[in-house]
């Protein structure tokens, strides 16, 4: 990644590791003024992730033979980029919660 101008005119350098919203994200700083610009995309997706985590959702159960059906909102799997055919894993945390968790490691990571 190379550098981009700055809007004080100077080069803003390419950095890896900025902070957004308590998240890691990459982005370009300006050494001259101090402005930090994010990247635009991973930007978004924080922004999303940050909303969606703030949502409840009620979820209705359907069955297929003896199996519960659970359908995750379309939203959900596309901001945590799951897709039909994959697999996630699933697990009990305590006595009464589900912890669903996607096995590809999503480039937020
Ligand atoms: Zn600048």
């Amino acid at each position: 990644m190379n550098g981009m101008k700055c809007a004080c005119g100077k080069t803003a350098k390419y950095v890896k590791h900025l902070k957004f919203n308590n998240e890691g994200i990459d982005g370009w700083k300006c050494d001259s003024c101090g402005e930090v610009y994010y990247n635009p995309e991973k930007a978004e997706k924080i922004l999303l992730l940050n909303k969606l985590r703030k949502h409840k959702y009620h979820l209705k159960l359907s069955q297929v033979k003896s199996n519960l059906i659970l359908r995750i909102p379309k939203e959900v799997g596309e901001a945590l980029n799951l897709h039909k055919g994959e697999e996630v894993e699933f697990s009990l945390r305590d006595n009464d919660e589900i912890v669903i968790n996607p096995l590809e490691t999503s480039d937020l990571k």
